[in-house]
């Protein structure tokens, strides 16, 4: 995981000795509310797909925001609710080389995130990359704060901010 150099934290005011530039959920939303007696046969997650009740197909790609003034990136890891004919056609292309070329498939952000309003169900592109790497997921241009922060990026100090509400979630 990529970080930047510590900070003073406004909750706490302790020094944090790290910045983190990416988080996420382990799994989708769905995912959480399913008792975990039940987990084993309805549920299958890995860290890149998930597939719950063998409906509803989920992918994991990175929401990436540029870090204002600065050639770092940000990244929100979030899992997105794909159709099953994509869920398909990703598990076809998985090992191939060529993937990166297939055209972008439609999801809805299946994640609530921190410090933002609500985030689920926004409508998403999922590119595709190389083989072994998250595809990126490229938010419709809307005025959600999470689709206006990858257009024109996030500042240091909401991404300060953000490790605050991730690292102090009772405040
Ligand atoms: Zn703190």
């Amino acid at each position: 995981m990529s970080e930047q150099q510590g900070f003073q934290c406004s909750v706490c005011h302790e020094l944090h000795a790290e910045l983190p530039l990416a988080y996420g959920p382990k799994a989708p939303a769905d995912y959480f509310v399913i008792p975990e007696a039940e987990l084993e046969s309805r549920a299958a997650l890995s860290a890149d797909l998930c597939l719950l009740d063998e409906e509803h197909c989920f992918v994991c790609g990175n929401v990436e925001l540029p870090v204002q003034g600065s050639d770092k990136v940000f990244s929100w890891d979030v899992w997105v609710s794909i159709t099953r004919e994509n869920f398909q056609k990703t598990l076809d292309f998985w090992e191939n080389e060529e993937r990166q070329n297939e055209p972008p498939i439609f999801g809805l952000v299946a994640n609530t995130l921190p410090g933002y309003p609500e985030t689920q169900n926004l409508k998403v592109a999922i590119h595709s990359r190389e083989v072994g790497r998250k595809p990126f997921i490229q938010l419709e241009p809307t005025d959600h704060p999470l689709a206006v922060e990858q257009r024109d990026g996030i500042t240091l100090q909401r991404i300060q901010s953000i490790a605050e509400m991730v690292l102090h979630p009772e405040n």
